[in-house]
């Protein structure tokens, strides 16, 4: 995706109107949460100092020679330092239930050899007598030696370089990283300029503003919805795990169409579903008010799957509170180790779902 968004605008001239008073820092730390087109906004501006031949605003000319390089990943001023492509050892291991399909897995931090490598490359002069400009991403998984290794480069900048890091959790990087770098803050946007946006992609016929709002307002996760049938699939699992609760689904046969599909994003789904069931269960409307205090909110609870609400209704109203605290702990955990972990997936999800539908 090669496009502007409008969220952007502003940041955008902020950094332009340093760019014009050249006052650019050595190095930006582009932080905010997931789904705001902050490596959009990197790249953006990565080609945009390379150009040959900015246009308006700024903006990259995607004419010149520089830009056409940028553009075939091929431009000997810019670097991206990303976690590795690993392979993984053995064959589809099935005790995991994994077929073999996917055995190529990033690995989870980017490590100091390569941020030598990059210290190297900035210290090159720039082939083209412009920019240098690297890119890490996410920095947030730069692990403690590859940040120690970068600190030199970002206390002592060698000629005229730029470091982007782009990182959804920058509480993750050392404060000696983050206080050498210049923020820039990513926020949601607005609905009024994220919902159009996001309508003129999608549609209005699989409701955009419902996909916005359980994307908790950030429109390139409600985006990834309408990728293939993630937004069905998300419908599917919430009536099979209705019918599990229910005793109309047997956990053995409800644990396999949990595994099919992302896994991981359908153990997302769940805690989300979970963390709405105790707001359900937690609101003060369903409370009986102590004596002289005044009801405390009226209103129904917002919850983060709004069009899910008569379901998780039904699934908040029989479990005691501490048994929903126990159900959202054991969904995390199931989270963190399929995730991270080499597990039998579909027995976990067995036993999740089996107590789940005693409980
Ligand atoms: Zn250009």
């Amino acid at each position: 995706m090669d496009e502007h968004l409008p969220w952007h605008d502003p940041l955008w001239q902020q950094v332009q109107q340093r760019r014009a008073a050249d006052r650019l820092p050595h190095a930006l730390l582009l932080a905010g949460p997931t789904g705001l087109g902050k490596l959009m906004f990197a790249r953006r501006l990565a080609q945009a100092l390379l150009c040959e031949s900015p246009a308006a605003e700024g903006n990259a000319c995607g004419q010149c020679r520089s830009c056409r390089l940028f553009r075939a990943g091929s431009h000997p001023d810019y670097s991206v330092v990303q976690p590795e492509d690993e392979q993984k050892s053995g064959e589809g291991d099935l005790s995991t239930g994994d077929t073999g399909s996917s055995k190529k897995k990033k690995s989870k931090v980017i490590k100091i050899d390569q941020i030598r490598d990059l210290c190297a490359f900035l210290g090159y002069t720039a082939q083209y007598g412009g920019y240098k400009i690297a890119l890490l991403e996410p920095a947030d998984q730069l692990n403690v030696n590859a940040a120690n290794s970068l600190l030199k480069t970002l206390e002592e900048p060698p000629g005229t370089c730029l470091l982007l890091l782009v990182a959804a959790r920058p509480a993750r990087l050392p404060a000696t990283v983050r206080s050498r770098c210049q923020l820039i803050r990513f926020d949601r946007p607005s609905v009024a300029l994220a919902l159009p946006w996001l309508t003129a992609r999608i549609g209005s016929d699989l409701n955009p503003a419902m996909m916005l709002d359980v994307a908790g307002g950030s429109p390139l996760v409600a985006l990834s919805y309408a990728e293939g049938d993630r937004w069905r699939r998300r419908r599917e699992l919430a009536e099979s795990y209705d019918q599990t609760l229910t005793g109309r689904l047997d956990p053995i046969l409800a644990a396999e169409a949990w595994t099919q599909g992302d896994l991981a994003e359908n153990l997302r789904w769940l805690i989300g579903w979970h963390t709405d069931l105790i707001r359900l269960r937690m609101n003060a409307v369903d409370q009986p008010i102590p004596q002289g205090l005044k009801p405390m909110n009226p209103e129904p609870p917002r919850l983060s799957h709004p069009d899910l609400r008569p379901l998780l209704r039904r699934w908040a109203a029989r479990p005691a509170p501490r048994v929903l605290f126990e159900r959202l702990d054991a969904a995390v955990r199931l989270h963190t180790l399929c995730t991270t972990a080499q597990v039998n997936a579909p027995l976990l999800l067995e036993a999740f779902l089996s107590e789940a539908a005693d409980g």
